[in-house]
């Protein structure tokens, strides 16, 4: 664990993962590192090389092996942004260090710096606690016709057990009062409405904190008007990504928003901003982000003393007005580089801010959330039918069927439905459904089927000449369908 054995000795110096990263990265991280050492921080950074010359040496995930053992063997990991090289084949760097690490959950606090950083809502203060591993973030995409793409979005209860108990874990440990979910579990019945069960079945075992669900479109409409509602949130990764963006610049500016990725074993501290090439080079981009996730870092660390020291300069710096271009406004003194912003940090440090109230350092790694795994008992599966999906040109429902029910008359198994998109067009039908090149046919047997019926059914179909894209068995868990029924159904 994380916070055991090394993490313990108060005096000990402790390695940590430094990436310095593209973009306006090297010059944040070169600001924030110096303000790290003037503070006095004992930790012993030890550079990774990741990103976007990785990438163009040939290494399709961003990150080579010397450095992916640094980060194994450091357990910590302060990350500047990275540039994502656009076009096929380069992965996701921040996508693959989640998943190869565990880093189940996302953590990002939003807190208004009224009436320094300009802001409509200046009492704003919530965190986004954003699943972090799974959704369509699998990059599990295939384009199946001519027509039609699909990307998987994958939800499971033992990830969403883990991300919601980390959630209200994390509301305990840092006195919050609220923990709110969002899903969007009218549409997406199965897999949000997995999120949304396993949200209410866990918030039972935190009785003192208060819970609340709400559906994404309007919870997102009430936290950009108003997020002084809000305490903490926790979603599912999309929502979260787009979301956490959102609250930082209802702050005031992305670029002082810091998140940390934490999971069982190891941790990452990084901006929630990008690699902003549209500033690099410039010297005038805000550290804060970056510092902000690196005070994350020391209370993580166990250097909660030095946290607080630079948590108080920099304060102290944004309240007497000495800020960056992104939040340089009418309440601003002096217009500072990036270089000098940090400067003024370390000439403050030992100061404390006159006027706004320093933040509890929050505890984001939490040795309690992932332990509590409840144990539910597996459901009883049985195989019930298979949806077998076939790129067929656009034709009529009624032919499709016919052909099928032709081509499968040998089979145990009997044709129930045709859907396209989604939407049912046989047996029953809208003469106004636009049908495209990708069918989803069912097929129901009267009791429990195995695979060799389903085998000898596609062969069947195959034979009749049908080129069938992908088939999804169909189960059912202690007697409920796991599968959605067509509109219309
Ligand atoms: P971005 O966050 O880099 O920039 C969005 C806007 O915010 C830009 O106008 C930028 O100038 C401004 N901005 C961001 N950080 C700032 C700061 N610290 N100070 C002042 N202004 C700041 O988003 P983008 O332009 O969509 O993405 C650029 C690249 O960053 C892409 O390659 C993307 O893949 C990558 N990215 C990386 C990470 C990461 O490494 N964690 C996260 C998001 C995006």
């Amino acid at each position: 664990m994380l916070t055991a054995d090394r993490l313990s000795a108060p005096t000990a110096t402790i390695p940590v993962a430094v990436a310095h990263g593209d973009g306006i990265g090297p010059e944040i991280m070169g600001a924030v590192l110096r303000i790290l050492e003037a503070a006095g921080a004992r930790i012993d950074p030890r550079p990774i090389e990741i990103g976007e010359r990785v990438y163009r040496s040939g290494i399709s995930s961003g990150i080579d092996d010397e450095a992916l053992a640094t980060l194994a063997a450091t357990r910590v990991l302060l990350k500047a942004p990275i540039t994502t090289p656009q076009g096929g084949g380069f992965k996701s760097l921040n996508v693959t260090i989640r998943k190869m690490f565990g880093l189940y959950a996302n953590v990002r606090p939003s807190r208004a710096l009224a009436p320094f950083v300009p802001t409509l809502h200046p009492a704003m203060d919530l965190v986004i606690v954003r699943e972090n591993e799974e959704d369509v973030y699998g990059g599990i995409e295939h384009q199946q016709t001519a027509d039609v793409t699909q990307c998987l979005k994958l939800i499971t209860r033992s990830g969403t057990e883990r991300i919601v108990r980390y959630a209200f874990e994390y509301a305990r440990a840092n006195g919050r009062k609220r923990v709110t979910c969002f899903s969007k579990d009218n549409i997406m019945k199965i897999t949000d409405g997995l999120f949304h069960r396993v949200f209410e079945e866990i918030s039972a075992e935190y009785p003192e904190i208060a819970h609340e669900h709400m559906i994404v479109d309007i919870g997102a409409a009430k936290l950009a008007v108003n997020p002084e509602r809000f305490d903490v949130i926790v979603l599912p990764n999309l929502y979260g990504d787009i979301l956490s963006d959102i609250a930082a610049e209802l702050c005031g500016s992305v670029g002082m928003a810091g998140s940390a990725n934490v999971g069982d074993d190891i941790a990452m501290f990084e901006a929630i901003h990008g690699s902003a090439p549209d500033i690099a080079g410039l010297g005038i981009a805000n550290p804060s982000g970056l510092l902000n996730a690196a005070v994350m870092m020391l209370a993580h660390i166990g250097q909660s003393e030095i946290a607080q020291r630079v948590q108080n300069a920099w304060l102290r710096t944004v309240e007497e007005g000495l800020h960056t271009r992104d939040i340089y406004g009418a309440q601003s003194v002096r217009c500072l580089s990036t270089a000098e912003f940090a400067d003024a940090v370390i000439a403050r440090l030992g100061t404390s801010p006159q006027r706004l109230t320093p933040p509890a350092l929050g505890k984001a790694v939490l040795t309690t959330a992932a332990k509590n795994q409840s144990q539910t008992p597996a459901p009883r599966k049985e195989h019930v039918g298979v949806d077998v999906f076939l790129d067929w040109t656009p034709g009529r429902a009624n032919d499709l069927a016919a052909k099928l029910i032709a081509a499968s008359a040998q089979s145990k198994l009997a044709l129930t439905m045709i859907t396209n998109r989604g939407t049912q067009v046989w047996p029953r039908a809208s003469e106004m459904t636009r049908c495209v090149d990708h069918w989803r046919c069912r097929f129901m047997g009267e009791g429990p089927i195995d695979g060799l019926l389903i085998a000898a059914l596609l062969e069947s179909i195959a034979r009749a000449g049908f080129d069938t894209i992908k088939t999804e068995g169909l189960y059912t868990f202690d007697g409920k369908p796991g599968y959605s029924l067509g509109q219309g159904q």
